[in-house]
């Protein structure tokens, strides 16, 4: 378990990225939620010890990770959100090295463990060839292949599917999903299908604050009977903000399709829908954005 309490990070220029963050990281996939600026990375980047907070306190089981980064790091696979160097060296050669660097000296354990990460995130049949020559997602396999070095317990990828194509996304998320039964996965992305497919438990991100957490059904729950929908055109746009509580605007077939959250019935022309994790996603940022 993570406990993460009253977090601040304050950069030096006076930007407040983490304001107040306090969250409970069981075993399992965790999903990060938030949209772009809203403190994921700094978030990420402090629990992987690379940086370290304004005030607050951080525990990873017995390590308290603040005072012992090192201990924290020696159970720590880490994704970042720009893995960034693909060299002309083999899948095979760079993980190898990255084990050397990981602290497994003896040969043969290297081996073991190198063949056998190939084999888990499906690269093995190639593990000869340049990594500067591999597709976004085999880059992404190969980033947890990397992070899982040495049987990490607590596992941070932050923004992994962007730039995946679905095929590519899938099959990271079920990587993914198959190693989280086991251990912390800390997933951060801006992306809801992501946490809404595979997170049993999650937390929304916005201006450096939590603005909810809980396990995505029952945030769905809380959703039902509340979400309405309208097709309108694009000028009524304005005035129905004005009137409703638009948590969402989507184009479909040159028209426009608002979500909007009301307890009952906001008015003639809605109907409802049975709200998906994105309205619960927008509504909360909605909120967030009128609290601000
Ligand atoms: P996210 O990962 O959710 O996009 P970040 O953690 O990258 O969010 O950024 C949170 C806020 O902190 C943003 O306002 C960003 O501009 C700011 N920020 C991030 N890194 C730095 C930095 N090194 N110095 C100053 N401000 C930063």
């Amino acid at each position: 378990m993570l406990s993460i309490r009253n977090l601040v990070h304050v950069y030096p220029n006076g930007t407040r990225a983490l304001d107040d963050v306090s969250l409970e990281v069981p075993t399992g996939m965790f999903g990060l939620l938030g949209p772009n600026g809203a403190g994921k990375s700094t978030l990420m980047r402090s629990i992987a010890t690379l940086q370290t907070p304004t005030s607050g306190q951080m525990t990873f089981g017995e390590i308290d990770v603040i005072k012992q980064p090192e201990e924290l790091r020696r159970t720590l696979g880490y994704l970042p959100q720009d893995f960034g160097v693909y060299p002309r060296v083999s899948a095979y050669d760079m993980l190898d090295h990255m084990a050397v660097l990981k602290g497994i000296a003896d040969g043969k354990d290297r081996k073991a463990t190198v063949e056998s990460l190939l084999n888990q995130v499906n690269l093995w049949p190639v593990r000869k060839k340049a990594l500067a020559g591999f597709s976004g997602g085999m880059r992404q396999r190969f980033g947890i292949a990397q992070a899982l070095i040495g049987q990490p317990r607590l596992i941070i990828v932050d923004e992994p599917t962007a730039g995946l194509d679905p095929e590519e996304r899938n099959r990271f998320l079920n990587l993914l999903a198959e190693i989280g039964e086991s251990v912390v996965v800390i997933l951060s992305t801006h992306i809801v299908e992501d946490v809404a497919d595979l997170c049993p438990r999650m937390a929304v991100l916005a201006d450096g604050k939590i603005r909810l957490e809980g396990a995505p059904s029952d945030l769905l729950g809380q959703m039902q009977g509340r979400v309405w929908k309208k097709t309108i055109d694009k000028a009524d746009l304005p005035e129905h903000r004005v009137q409703h509580e638009v948590i969402s605007t989507r184009l479909f077939a040159g028209r426009t399709v608002i979500h909007v959250l009301s307890d009952a019935k906001p008015g003639p022309g809605f109907e409802p829908v049975s709200g998906g994790l994105e309205d619960v996603y927008f509504s909360t940022l909605s909120a967030s954005r009128r609290a601000a």
